[in-house]
């Protein structure tokens, strides 16, 4: 029998997979052995891709034989099912010591459930959430391993080796145990829905109150993209805006369907920030006007329905711009600042020891979310680990203060105009709760006395206290 020459596997050769195993086979000292179920995705990747060097096997067996030990295979197939499979069918093939790491995009419950029935065989089991799409895996994504220490340890290198680079630094670390790296690669894809939702809207309020054209608006997204917004969705928001309708030449975005989908990932991040008690309402409200852009019955039967009470006349263009862009800034620190809630209460509810600043940090190169924002982010966690909210952050306080003007101008507006923007305004309002002395929620504990004996807090003694209301009931 041959020496087993690879010093890694790919399980899954899909658009993922397959850029991925070329990614890991470019790097110095990497030999890789592939594998798909289906052989017919393994030849044509060996023969597109001659210069891999890739080590082809048809069999799980021939897959464990090819690979150096502790083995250590990358699972990149269908989230679900399909990894359930894969998983089982290696746990039989590899031994105690080896690695499997799942590289899709599972629901983090799944993985700590996975990680502990694959860790019960003597196996490693490492969830790793890997963002950029199939650019990102074909030349450096961003990548959120969890697992167990001794799996990063072999793991560590060979993620580092192919990871994003950002200011000379690698865009990979080890998030935490089990699900940590598919959690903290959840709540990511939400901020990346807020994120994108909240641009939406800013072209949304520019096209409509400022009257401006998409070819126009790209250009001012690309001046936006020099400033404290440079980012990945800014750049290519700029870019789809430019683009022209080959058939009709209208604006792309002018014969593109207005009803927006979802892949589940955002649904996700909401449902377990609903678990875990975070008001994440700028994610939540991404997700929803997505969920509402795609019900057109509803839509249509609503049309006629009476909107604006006020015309929204703009008389300088550019402040108008200019507060359209500090709203935009000041709602995204929130998006933020309740994604990295998500992630402290996500930590503490499932004993991860996750360093934010080091999240910020892999987030700034290889993933959608990419920004050089995250800078700052490191940096107030560098400065408070402790931080309780990081939009109290002197930086981040100062940025939303400065806009606060713009902020409440754009949004009290577009409530007077009738135009829609669920992101800006759910973001303001969460400011605002957040810096209330004292919120409405006195009343609601004496409603909730009052039905349902649910006692209360007072504010002068200690304990809890229930009332005998007077009344009828
Ligand atoms: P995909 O379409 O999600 O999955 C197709 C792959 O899964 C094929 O290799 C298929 O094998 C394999 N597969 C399905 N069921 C299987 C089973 N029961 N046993 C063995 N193999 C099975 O592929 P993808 O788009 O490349 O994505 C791979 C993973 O990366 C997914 O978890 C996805 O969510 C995640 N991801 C994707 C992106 C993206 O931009 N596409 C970004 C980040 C993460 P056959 O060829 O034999 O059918």
């Amino acid at each position: 029998m041959t020496q087993p020459q690879a010093n890694i596997g790919v399980v899954g050769l899909a658009v993922m997979g397959s850029n991925l195993a070329r990614n890991l086979a470019s790097r110095e000292g990497n030999t890789v052995a592939i594998f798909n179920r289906s052989y017919e995705k393994t030849e044509t990747l060996i023969t597109d891709h001659p210069e891999a060097g890739f080590i082809a096997t048809s069999t799980y067996d021939e897959f464990a034989a090819a690979l150096q030990k502790p083995r250590t295979a990358i699972i990149m197939v269908q989230a679900g099912r399909g990894t359930d499979a894969v998983i089982d069918a290696l746990t039989k093939v590899f031994e105690p010591g080896d690695i499997i790491v799942d590289g899709g995009n599972a629901l983090f419950t799944d993985t700590i459930r996975r990680e502990a029935a694959v860790r019960a065989t003597g196996i490693n089991f490492v969830g790793a959430g890997i963002s950029g799409g199939e650019e990102g895996a074909l030349n450096g994504p961003s990548i959120m391993p969890g697992g167990s220490t001794e799996a990063w340890q072999t793991l560590g290198p060979i993620l580092r080796s192919i990871a994003a680079v950002a200011d000379g630094e690698p865009c990979v670390t080890h998030v935490g145990t089990d699900g940590a790296g598919h959690f903290v690669k959840m709540i990511h894809n939400g901020i990346e829905y807020a994120d994108m939702q909240l641009i939406a809207e800013a072209y949304d309020l520019l096209r409509r109150v400022g009257g401006l054209e998409p070819a126009e608006i790209a250009e001012i997204f690309a001046e936006w993209n020099r400033g404290e917004l440079e980012s990945y969705l800014i750049e290519i928001t700029a870019e789809v805006l430019k683009q022209v309708d080959a058939t009709t030449g209208k604006p792309l975005v002018d014969v593109i369907l207005d009803q927006a989908g979802a892949k589940g990932t955002g649904a996700w991040t909401v449902q377990s920030a609903l678990d875990l008690g975070v008001p994440v309402s700028g994610i939540a409200e991404a997700v929803f006007a997505r969920s509402l852009s795609s019900k057109p019955a509803q839509r249509a039967a609503a049309r006629e329905l009476p909107g604006a009470v006020d015309a929204w006349e703009v008389t300088d263009r550019a402040a108008f711009v200019e507060d359209v862009r500090r709203a935009l800034y000041a709602s995204k620190i929130i998006a933020y600042s309740q994604g990295f809630d998500a992630i402290v209460a996500g930590a503490e509810q499932y004993s991860w020891d996750i360093r934010k600043g080091e999240i910020a940090k892999i987030w700034r190169a290889g993933c959608i979310i990419r920004a050089q924002f995250l800078n700052r982010i490191t940096e107030a966690y560098a400065e408070n680990p402790e931080l309780v909210a990081l939009v109290t952050a002197p930086y981040f306080a100062d940025a939303v203060g400065g806009a606060l003007p713009a902020w409440r101008r754009i949004v009290s507006g577009a409530a007077l105009a009738g135009i829609p923007t669920p992101t800006f305004a759910s973001s303001l309002s969460y400011y605002d709760g957040l810096r209330a002395d004292r919120l409405s929620a006195a009343l609601v504990q004496g409603q909730r006395d009052f039905f349902g004996a649910h006692t209360y807090k007072r504010v002068d003694q200690e304990g809890t206290f229930h009332t005998l209301w007077s009344g009828d009931r």
